[in-house]
């Protein structure tokens, strides 16, 4: 917290817009200095704030669940998916990157593979299967990658050990802007509910996206053509990080099921780089 805070006093923001809505997260913004300071009036935050305003009720998706915030500045929610557009030169080190591992060989645009998720394990479809799943992909002819985040290079070499084919890891050195860049040049993104998916659809890549314990009427990735395999089972969704059964709501779907709706999203997607060869 001290560290964060020496953090963002060094760079005297003007406004501090609190998106979490835990006390630390709007203490962190007191602290900072900033001179407007913008959330929702939840867990005593009010003295907290310059600006500040009930939450509603979250009902639908959570990309509109801060439009009461836009407009307390002023801001009209415009309803749009977001969209990143990341630098060309971002885009000529990922290029140099996909190069190295001969993913773009001819033009060819990878699928890519995040078994991850950083809320925790009860949002991870198993290991084993994303490897499986990687091997029918790969059987296919198309080339492929796992995506994984700095904590998971270990998952991430699991699920490369139990494939059959030669599978690249990537994305732990990678920045937001970078991993952006890199699932724009992607054919598809099979994956969790996670960061990977919903940066994979601000790009434009389809999604092929696990739920498990979350609801997918609240975070389903926009932006891109998305399939979702939900089994929702009793005690769906639950947003525990511990399962207290058997984790049912992952170990629900097969890799048939996954290697059904992949296949069908390869099959309307171009296998190659529109104007490459
Ligand atoms: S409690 Fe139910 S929804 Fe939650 S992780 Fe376990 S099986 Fe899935």
């Amino acid at each position: 917290m001290v560290r964060d805070i020496s953090w963002a006093r060094g760079r005297r923001f003007d406004e501090a817009w609190v998106l979490p809505n835990s006390w630390r997260s709007a203490f962190l913004a007191f602290a900072s200095g900033s001179h407007r300071r913008f959330g929702y009036s939840t867990d005593h935050r009010r003295l907290l704030l310059t600006e500040s305003v009930e939450k509603p009720a979250s009902t639908g998706h959570q990309l509109r669940d801060y439009d009461r915030l836009l407009s307390l500045a002023g801001i009209e929610p415009d309803g749009e998916a977001p969209k990143i557009a990341p630098s060309a030169e971002t885009f000529r080190k990922i290029d140099a990157l996909l190069d190295a591992d001969r993913l773009r060989d001819g033009g060819s645009r990878p699928v890519f593979l995040a078994p991850g998720a950083a809320f925790g394990e009860t949002k991870r479809w198993p290991a084993e299967r994303f490897a499986l799943l990687a091997d029918a992909v790969m059987d296919g002819a198309s080339r492929a990658a796992l995506l994984v985040g700095p904590s998971e290079i270990e998952l991430g070499r699991l699920v490369a050990r139990r494939a059959r084919h030669r599978i690249p890891i990537l994305g732990a050195d990678l920045d937001t802007g970078e991993l952006a860049a890199l699932l724009s040049r992607g054919r598809l993104l099979i994956g969790n509910d996670s960061g990977a998916a919903h940066l994979a659809a601000s790009v434009g890549t389809p999604c092929l996206v696990f739920f498990g314990p979350t609801d997918p009427g609240r975070t389903t990735p926009r932006g891109a053509e998305v399939r979702v395999i939900d089994r929702y089972v009793h005690c769906s969704p639950c947003y525990l990080k511990k399962c207290p059964f058997g984790h049912e709501c992952m170990e629900e779907i097969t890799v048939e099921m996954a290697f059904a709706a992949a296949r069908s999203l390869l099959e309307a997607t171009p296998p190659t780089i529109p104007g490459m060869k």
